[in-house]
């Protein structure tokens, strides 16, 4: 079974095979984690990114879904994109929300990925409730993660987070 770890800091300072970028559609940059990941990781991954824009992804890329890229300066292999859903009160988007946990697993596994690094995807520009994102994370995390993904870990930005994924990993 993969391991799920918790730790309180920025993602961009993390060492694993795979680093998750909470990205937007664009492919292009934006703020929060997006933004920490193209500052600390140089021009490569921008470089790579509109590569995808120019051939596959011209459209960007769809939410829920996921794409890698290099890790540019990052101390990892790669730099897995994934869109997650804007929050909304009407429209309940928890399936997209999970789907970004279980494609960029895939991915990972694809790559050969053995420890993976998410942030708190959607819970900061896009608003989703940091319970319900901690809960949506923790679960796919235990459900999709396959061989040879030995490791999840979330990188949780601030207490808040930190608490709300410790009371899902931890809750009977
Ligand atoms: P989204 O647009 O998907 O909501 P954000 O990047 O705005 O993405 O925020 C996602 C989560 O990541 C938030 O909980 C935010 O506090 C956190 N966060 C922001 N910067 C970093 C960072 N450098 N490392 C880890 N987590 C971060």
């Amino acid at each position: 079974m993969v391991r799920i770890t918790l730790v309180q800091g920025d993602i961009t300072a993390e060492t694993a095979d795979a680093i998750v970028n909470a990205a937007n559609s664009s492919l292009l940059g934006g703020g929060g984690v997006d933004g920490a990941i193209h500052r600390r990781g140089g021009p490569e991954i921008l470089a790579a990114c509109r590569a995808l824009r120019a051939s596959h992804y011209g459209k960007g890329l769809a939410t829920g879904q996921a794409v890698a890229t290099t890790a540019g300066r990052l101390s990892a292999e790669h730099v897995i994109h994934t869109v997650g859903p804007v929050w909304s009160r009407e429209e309940d988007r928890s399936a997209l929300l999970a789907s970004c946990y279980r494609e960029s697993l895939r991915i990972a596994a694809e790559l050969g990925a053995r420890t993976v690094a998410f942030p708190a995807i959607s819970t900061g520009i896009y608003g989703w409730p940091m319970d319900d994102g901690a809960r949506i994370a923790v679960e796919t995390a235990r459900t999709a993660a396959l061989a040879p993904v030995e490791e999840v870990r979330f990188v949780l930005f601030d207490d808040r987070a930190y608490a709300a994924f410790a009371e899902q990993l931890h809750a009977p």
